[in-house]
């Protein structure tokens, strides 16, 4: 057999699997194929690439795995962080609170002697005790309030732009 004859029947080999070959361009491929030992070989070399081609996982890149899980663990430490930040303004609140309480009774005592010893009028040694117990505690409840709204903005703004 002609060298011709040979590259004609890899050209159609190749074509037959890319755009298509004719009827007769495949009948005298198969009839070539079951005489000639070399490009039937090919042939089956071709068939088994295209099989191992075909039957290689769709993984995604190495990098993008790692990207994916480095990004999720920070966003997963990110969360545990702001759930301790807000555990620990909370725990804050709770001693505040404690403390007010505790120290109602002998700052009760203290206002109500400096009212005398200044020969101040009640309501205004009782309204300076008030202001003097509730602002701290106000004042952290508002923090506690603001901060909350804020951290939950930024996790909107985030989810938003992450998206
Ligand atoms: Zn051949």
């Amino acid at each position: 057999m002609s060298e011709d004859i040979h590259k004609k029947a890899e050209t159609l080999l190749a074509a037959s699997r890319v755009e298509g070959v004719s009827d007769s361009e495949r009948e005298w491929l198969s009839s070539h194929l079951e005489t000639c030992a070399v490009c039937h070989a090919r042939a089956e070399a071709l068939e088994r690439t295209l099989a191992a081609v075909r039957s290689f996982p769709a993984a995604p890149a190495p990098a993008v795995v790692e990207a994916t899980r480095r990004r999720v663990r920070a966003r997963a430490l990110e969360l545990r962080e702001q759930q301790s930040r807000r555990r620990g303004l909370w725990m804050a609140c709770v001693l505040s609170w404690l403390f007010g309480a505790v120290s109602a009774p002998p700052l009760w005592f203290a206002f109500k002697w400096l009212g005398q010893r200044f020969d101040l009028p009640a309501p205004l040694w009782v309204t300076a005790l008030a202001v003097y117990w509730i602002v701290p505690a106000v004042a952290g409840a508002a923090a506690l309030a603001w901060r909350g709204s804020r951290d939950s903005q930024a996790e909107e703004v985030e989810a938003n732009t992450s998206r």
